[in-house]
């Protein structure tokens, strides 16, 4: 149930039907909008239902696997289990039938940076390493290269972990690197959406580890329902037990012994968010024994992923930022605070229930200006309005705009050189984009193409 665009849909029915499975894959997507999807599948003996789902699909069927973005309202699955249907998934799948040493990593934001820094790191230590889970598509069809102990990194979503939930599944290492609002349109409150989090360790025995950050003070809270052993880590505070960040050092302190696991120089990140996420890579590469130098070299050559705070031009002295990826208020808050120079924000897309007070009073004094777009726009124009009359100094200039395209040709207009202009949206993509990688080409692409003699 949903075949998706990510591959994860795809891995599962290609996983499925080649162990002799009898598959149907149903997405109310029509063909048109899958066509990649169905044509990685073309070669299987699969029955498609598309543009629509069936009853008798969901109650005359052995089992439904459902992709997590289906949403809780859909009354499919809740129609399967009336039916003493059971509810599977391709990411409960995949933790029951591998047998490698498992990492789970989840959070509000940095999830898929740190979970490619911990699997630079470990790739170095051991080459059988494996990443996956909501990144970079599925792992079953590498079911058969993991062996006992082959590390196995799995960044994972709110809804991943809700669907764990079905079968008491938490990794026996775990990481939770912060929880600020997100994904509200589909849990409903902060509690259920933080209760879905903590599935990541709900599950565990006194033998597994928690991974936790203590400089988010709900995920500090945590630690009283963990029920194995905790590992802390901080860019703020310093431990007795734990990792820290000192004089621009990352330091594992343990039973009395100080180890530097690494310098902030090694990091290749910009912003000091990037720091903490390093730091929690750090921690837990100490966990599979990986020593300093080598923690050091995995980051180090660690450049960062596409559309997170990706320099993608310089046209004319300006340079254009895209952190298509920033899709909650706090990735932008993150965003903004990386930067120096005067910054011309980018903001707005779909909604998905984030309050904007806060991203309005940080954008009020640290921007130049702020051209929000989308569907979003009016709601971020009245936090701006309640932001300017807070403010004491003033506050930076707001301009709405249809769509992204008019937002950057706005932007450009503002600019004088030494300015960075920043695609930080701070909202989902689907109101004019299929993903974020949609919105995030379309702006190094339009960006690319400005007229300019020392374009990168
Ligand atoms: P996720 O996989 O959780 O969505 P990403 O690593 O893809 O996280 O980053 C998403 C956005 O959040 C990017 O804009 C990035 O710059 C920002 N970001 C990354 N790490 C953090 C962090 N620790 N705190 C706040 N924002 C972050």
């Amino acid at each position: 149930m949903g075949l998706g665009s990510f591959g994860g849909g795809v891995g599962l029915a290609r996983y499925l039907a080649r162990q002799g499975a009898h598959v149907t894959v149903t997405d109310l997507q029509p063909q048109e909008r899958l066509s990649d999807s169905l044509n990685a599948l073309a070669s299987l003996p699969i029955r498609f239902v598309l543009g629509e789902h069936r009853e008798q699909d969901f109650t005359d069927t052995d089992v439904v696997f459902v992709n997590p973005a289906v949403p809780l309202t859909s009354r499919y699955p809740d129609l399967a289990r009336q039916h003493q249907v059971p509810l599977d998934s391709e990411i409960n799948l995949f933790v029951r039938e591998c047998c490698g040493r498992v990492i789970g990593i989840t959070g509000s934001v940095g999830k898929s940076t740190t979970t490619s820094l911990l699997g630079s790191i470990l790739q170095l230590h051991d080459t059988r390493t494996r990443v996956g889970g909501n990144i970079g598509g599925s792992l079953l069809p590498h079911l058969d290269e993991i062996t006992p102990g082959t590390p196995v990194v799995l960044e994972l979503s709110s809804f991943q972990l809700e669907q764990l939930a079905w079968q008491a599944y938490s990794p026996p290492l775990a990481m939770v690197l912060n929880l600020t609002p997100n994904h509200l349109d589909r849990h409903g409150t902060m509690d259920a959406y933080q209760r879905a989090k903590e599935g990541i360790f709900a599950y565990q025995t006194p033998a597994d580890t928690a991974v936790l950050n203590w400089d988010d003070a709900r995920v500090r809270q945590m630690a009283d329902r963990t029920p194995g052993r905790q590992l802390f880590y901080s860019t703020e505070a310093t431990f007795d037990e734990g990792v820290y960040c000192q004089d621009n050092t990352v330091i594992y302190a343990s039973q009395g012994q100080r180890t530097v696991l690494c310098h902030a120089t090694d990091v290749t990140l910009q912003g000091r968010h990037n720091l903490g996420n390093a730091a929690a890579a750090a921690a837990a590469a100490t966990l599979f024994d990986v020593p300093p130098d080598t923690i050091a070299r995995g980051l180090r050559r660690f450049h960062g992923l596409p559309h997170r705070l990706e320099r993608v031009a310089d046209k004319n002295g300006v340079n254009y930022y895209n952190d298509s990826k920033a899709t909650t208020p706090a990735s932008t808050l993150r965003a903004l605070e990386a930067f120096e120079h005067p910054v011309i924000l980018l903001a707005g897309g779909y909604d998905k229930g984030t309050p904007f007070d806060e991203l309005a009073r940080a954008a009020c004094h640290q921007t130049k200006a702020t051209i929000v777009y989308g569907a979003t726009a009016p709601k971020l124009v009245q936090a701006f309005e309640l932001a300017s009359r807070q403010a004491f100094a003033g506050c930076a200039q707001v301009i709405q705009c249809t769509d992204l395209e008019a937002a950057l040709a706005q932007a450009v207009a503002l600019t004088d050189p030494g300015d960075i202009v920043l695609l930080s949206p701070a909202c989902a993509s689907y109101d004019q984009f299929p993903h974020y990688e949609a919105r995030g080409d379309f702006f190094r692409t339009w960006v690319q193409n400005l007229p300019d003699s020392n374009g990168i």
